[in-house]
């Protein structure tokens, strides 16, 4: 049995005011023993204040992002060891807007993912189509390649900790959500690839959120699906009302 997961990507938004207010919203209206896994992931200049505010309560904190090495020479980023400084639990990696706009590529996640693992954090790792791959018919290779790139030299003892986040490019921010069958489609796909990989007990193990225009009015039908672990939410995690509606959906 696979514990859900549902996670909010603030992505690059709120300030320090609007971000502990968030934080202490969805705390308070989750309470101190959530049926599922609640996760929230400010903007990295803010984790220490939600941290702060996060203290000792049900909610865990994530990043959006790490960079793959120890301390040095790197300007502007920041670390696995730094994360967990602040009381991170979860990173995000490899989330399309940051392959789309970073040129983050599938051997970069990777090490991120390594050097996630090895800092002890809980990695979301995340694939997706395009509209373009979707409708060429090449959903299953794309996600199939970001997979295998992204999980390459992913110890398989260390595997069944890796949440993966299902998140098709095309509905994302658009309103427009992958019907449960579509989404259901995908999850078993992968299911089915994790347990190629890593041995069907482990794939069986891994959870898999699904992350696009997730709403509390669509979260239960998706959330219903048996490959579908839970949801990785944008645009609706910036309020605590509709985070809350998707939470009490799961
Ligand atoms: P939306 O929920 O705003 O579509 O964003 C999904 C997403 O990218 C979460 O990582």
């Amino acid at each position: 049995t696979r514990r859900t997961i549902i996670a909010g990507n603030w992505k690059m938004n709120t300030r320090a005011g609007s971000a502990t207010e968030l934080a202490r919203g969805v705390m308070q209206a989750v309470g101190e023993n959530p049926s599922v896994e609640v996760a929230v992931c400010p903007p990295s200049v803010y984790l220490h204040s939600v941290a702060d505010v996060l203290a000792g309560s049900s909610v865990g904190l994530g990043a959006q992002n790490l960079y793959a090495a120890a301390d040095g020479a790197y300007t502007g980023e920041v670390n696995a060891a730094m994360l967990c400084d602040v009381g991170c639990r979860y990173v995000i990696l490899g989330h399309s807007e940051r392959r789309a706009l970073l040129g983050e590529t599938d051997a970069m996640i990777s090490e991120k993912l390594a050097a996630a693992l090895a800092g002890n954090l809980v990695p979301i790792v995340c694939v997706g189509e395009t509209l373009e791959d979707r409708r060429s018919d090449n959903t299953e290779k794309v996600v199939e390649t970001q997979l295998r790139g992204s999980l390459a030299g992913l110890d398989e003892t260390r595997a069944a900790g890796v949440v993966i986040a299902y998140e098709p490019v095309w509905a994302i921010g658009t309103g427009e959500t992958a019907s449960p069958e579509q989404a259901e489609a995908v999850h078993a796909f992968i299911r089915k690839l994790l347990g190629e990989l890593f041995g069907s007990e482990v794939g069986d193990q891994m959870r898999i959120q699904y992350g696009g225009s997730v709403k509390p009015g669509n979260a239960k039908e998706l959330l219903s699906q048996p490959n579908i672990d839970g949801a990785l939410v944008g645009g609706a995690s910036l309020t605590a009302e509709d985070f809350v509606g998707i939470i009490n959906a799961a």
